[in-house]
């Protein structure tokens, strides 16, 4: 009976630079090729082995008997009436990501999903409905830029902000390693990089020691533990006293402040007391606030408040001192908002 022996091609899109490194050095190859592959694949979005024409065909002929460059699809392309692009992207084993384009002035933002789906369950989220399905690889978390970049050239992603799908410190070792090769391999800097976390305390401390200084932003959406526990369930484990703990030890280089998100909901985080309790609680720590009006979706319990009460509660955080912007949502007509990433796609449960 003939055997066939079926060997697992090794994605190289996988690898970290030292894994991709090891793996020439196996393959007997000079550990210069490592520096030329890495260069196709982060800054000229090579899609497959047959495209890094650097290196001559029987070169790429050997490689692509071992290995292979994974891509993700692009299912769905929208553009909103205010600009706003959101890229449906399928993954190797089906599922599907969403990332979302932003472009304002000079500034071009991607923001990427880390999950997909989320396990925090926040109750105002869509996006924690769905709950958890799965990790996103590392790859799979810095794809969404290469691919972007692919889509829009001549343009080119300039920030980064991990605020789509997923609770990015929940999927901590992956998404540092997304960070190594964002900011080392694509050359985006960090501190054009945000990482939004609902407050996972003890990562938000173990962070700094294992990625680069990227900027750290925290929903927090509530003053009272009580509010907190209602409206993110993570508040029950890390409340708010042990959150901002963190966020006072969090070594913050010079200059560089956390951004605080307070997403606001109608009758039960909006009021003139909040915006007060918001400035006792933010004291010594170098902040400002993005005051986000909640965005609605069908069958949600909360509302957004109006334009008045959000003006009142920043005027209060200014007179606070404090720096207190107001964030619309974008995209809205085309579901890219906040917390509104793929839910339209997937059975709600
Ligand atoms: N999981 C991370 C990052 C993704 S959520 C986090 O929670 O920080 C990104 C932001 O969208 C968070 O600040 C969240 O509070 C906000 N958000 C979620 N659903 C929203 C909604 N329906 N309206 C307005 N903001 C929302
Ligand atoms: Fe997850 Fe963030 Fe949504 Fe909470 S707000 S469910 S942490 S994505």
């Amino acid at each position: 009976m003939l055997m066939v022996i079926f060997m697992q091609k090794t994605n190289l899109k996988s690898l970290s630079k030292q894994e991709l490194e090891a793996f020439i050095e196996e393959l007997g190859l000079p550990a210069f090729r490592a520096k030329q592959i890495l260069h196709w694949i982060y800054e000229k979005y090579a899609q497959s082995i047959q495209d890094i024409t650097e290196l001559s065909k029987d070169l790429r002929e050997k490689l692509s008997e071992k290995a292979y460059i994974s891509n993700l699809g692009l299912l769905d392309r929208q553009i909103s009436k205010d600009g706003t692009e959101k890229f449906l992207f399928g993954l190797e084993d089906g599922e599907t990501i969403e990332s979302v384009l932003i472009s304002d002035e000079d500034r071009l933002t991607l923001c990427i999903s880390s999950q997909i789906g989320c396990a925090m369950r926040c109750r105002f989220c869509l996006t924690g409905k769905m709950g958890l399905k799965r990790n996103l690889d590392a790859h799979e978390i810095v794809d969404q830029i290469i691919s972007a970049n692919r889509i829009i050239k001549p343009r080119k992603i300039t920030n980064i902000v991990f605020m789509g799908m997923g609770e990015p410190l929940a999927n901590f070792d992956n998404v540092t390693n997304a960070l190594w090769r964002i900011t080392e391999l694509m050359n985006i800097s960090p501190k054009r990089i945000t990482l939004s976390t609902s407050g996972i305390a003890p990562k938000i401390l173990e962070f700094p020691k294992k990625a680069p200084m990227v900027n750290l932003a925290i929903s927090l959406n509530a003053t009272t533990d009580e509010v907190r526990d209602y409206i993110m369930p993570v508040n029950k484990t890390y409340p708010l006293k042990v959150l901002l703990e963190a966020c006072r030890k969090f070594p913050l280089p010079t200059r560089r402040r956390i951004t605080f998100e307070y997403v606001m909901l109608k009758g039960m985080n909006d009021t003139p007391e909040d915006a007060k309790r918001l400035v006792k609680l933010l004291k010594g720590i170098p902040s400002k606030v993005n005051l986000i009006p909640f965005n609605p979706y069908e069958g949600s319990e909360f509302k957004r408040p109006d334009d008045e009460s959000v003006l009142r509660f920043q005027n209060i955080l200014i007179e606070g001192q404090l720096t207190a912007l107001i964030r619309k949502s974008k995209g809205q007509d085309i579901s890219a908002a906040c917390g509104q990433l793929k839910a339209k796609y997937s059975v709600i449960s």
